[in-house]
């Protein structure tokens, strides 16, 4: 099965994705990274749309052969990566690189764009959604800083992501809408759990 997950910044799509894949052994992708990638290579003064940017297990990225997955946490690449996710050459790029990694692959892949672009046959997708201020604090909590700069960035970001020409957030028709405010990630693990029984079970009934 092909699970897809979606959903603004920071509504916790990484963490989930992550502890998914662990649970059912499956090949966890985070798209975001490669994003953030791809910004790096820019900021290195490489084409991003050219960039060689490679997936491994745990979702460890790594860029023309180096492992920069510690780097793409900076904040700094929250900003360049959506800035450089606007970009159809990039966006071609990655998503080509996307359904590759995906191809007779069980996986768990979290971005924007996997259920209405890059795997619209996955047989799950879920779309993470929490508040703006819910996301925020939890970005606080991870990262630290002022609560107001996070927020605003995040509003930012949202609306950029969700409003470009390419590819645009938005669920897709067939997605389960999964509010994680006020829950867990232990809580929100459990409710995809629970919808990835319920599709196995439907797959083989
Ligand atoms: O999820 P994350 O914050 O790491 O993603 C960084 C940026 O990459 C997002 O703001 C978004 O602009 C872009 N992105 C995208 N499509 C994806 C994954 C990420 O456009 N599938």
């Amino acid at each position: 099965m092909k699970i897809a997950i979606d959903g603004p910044a920071a509504a916790g799509k990484t963490t989930l994705a992550r502890r998914l894949a662990e649970e059912l052994g499956y090949l966890f992708v985070p798209t975001g990274a490669m994003y953030r990638a791809a910004a790096l290579a820019k900021r290195r003064g490489l084409p991003p749309e050219r960039a060689r940017i490679e997936v491994r297990a745990g979702g460890r990225i790594l860029l023309e052969g180096e492992d920069v997955t510690e780097l793409l946490d900076d904040p700094a690449l929250d900003e360049l990566s959506s800035q450089v996710a606007v970009d159809s050459a990039v966006r071609r790029h990655l998503v080509a690189l996307q359904r590759e990694i995906a191809a007779g692959r069980q996986v768990v892949m979290e971005g924007r764009d996997i259920g209405t672009v890059v795997l619209p046959e996955a047989e799950l997708k879920i779309f993470l959604w929490a508040t703006p201020e819910e996301r925020a604090r939890r970005r606080l909590r991870e990262r630290g800083g002022n609560l107001e700069e996070i927020l605003a960035a995040i509003r930012r970001r949202d609306e950029r992501d969700s409003t470009r020409q390419d590819s645009p957030l938005r669920p897709a028709p067939d997605a389960v809408l999964l509010d994680t405010t006020g829950r867990s990630p232990q809580e929100v693990l459990q409710r995809a759990l629970e919808l990835v029984e319920e599709r196995r079970a439907r797959l083989a009934g």
